[in-house]
């Protein structure tokens, strides 16, 4: 369960203090599907950074499971980070030098020590989303629909209670986006993970359960 409890973020400027959030109040179970949308600069990005332990709150508390990431150590968030939480941008920040199957066991590098096959499960989920052929290709040699849909696999790799997806199909053609969308849908049927996805597209949001709004630093529910 993901629980976001009177969470508040403000930004300290040479402008003074900017107001972002504002007491947002929202819990998740597992298998939580929801879509956020809202006009640029409303803090959609910044909540999703405190969602994934990347940047504190300024107040307020946000709950993962049983474990509040922002009372652990930086290693022991760093880890946390590792395991249960999955980020997809809207660039898909693929390291070029790695290969797609390299690309994909990043996470698991810094992952503890466990019986899990990684490799195996890298390249099924790399079959899944249709790149089984791929594997030890370079980034530039794909498509930005295909490069999305390894950032999909990699956010996937570590079986994350999480999954945070920023503008996913923000940079794709419409066919391309279509087919991400489609993936991440049933990826997340599948793995029941929480998923929270912020997105200009009507089409996309139109898919989730629970849609909300970004607006004068609340989230409302549409
Ligand atoms: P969105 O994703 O909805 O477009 P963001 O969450 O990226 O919006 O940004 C919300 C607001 O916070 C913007 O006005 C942005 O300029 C501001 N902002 C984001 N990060 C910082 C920062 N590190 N310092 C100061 N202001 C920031
Ligand atoms: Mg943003």
């Amino acid at each position: 369960m993901l629980q976001i409890l009177h969470v508040s973020k403000e930004y300290s400027t040479a402008r003074g203090v900017l107001p972002i959030l504002d007491d947002i109040n929202l819990t998740l179970d597992r298998g939580a599907a929801v879509a956020i949308m809202g006009p640029s600069g409303s803090g959609k990005s910044t909540l999703l950074y405190l969602l994934g332990g990347l940047e504190p709150p300024t107040s307020g508390t946000i709950m993962l499971g049983s474990e509040n990431p922002y009372a652990m150590t930086a290693a022991d968030l760093a880890s946390f980070r590792n395991r249960q939480i999955g980020f997809v941008f809207q660039d898909h920040h693929l390291l070029p030098q790695c290969t797609v199957l390299e690309n994909v066991l990043i996470p698991t590098i810094v992952a503890p020590p466990s019986k899990t096959d990684f490799a195996a499960r890298a390249k099924s989920l790399l079959e899944r989303v249709g790149l089984g052929a791929r594997i030890d290709h370079r980034p530039s040699e794909l498509s930005g629909g295909e490069k999305q849909r390894v950032a999909l696999a990699r956010a996937l790799v570590t079986e994350p209670q999480l999954l945070l997806c920023d503008e996913p199909t923000g940079n794709l053609d419409q066919d391309s986006a279509g087919l991400v969308a489609e993936l991440l849908l049933e990826l997340h049927e599948q793995h029941q993970t929480i998923l929270v996805v912020v997105t200009h597209s009507d089409e996309l949001a139109a898919r989730f359960p629970l849609r909300y709004r970004m607006l004068n630093r609340q989230l409302r529910e549409l």
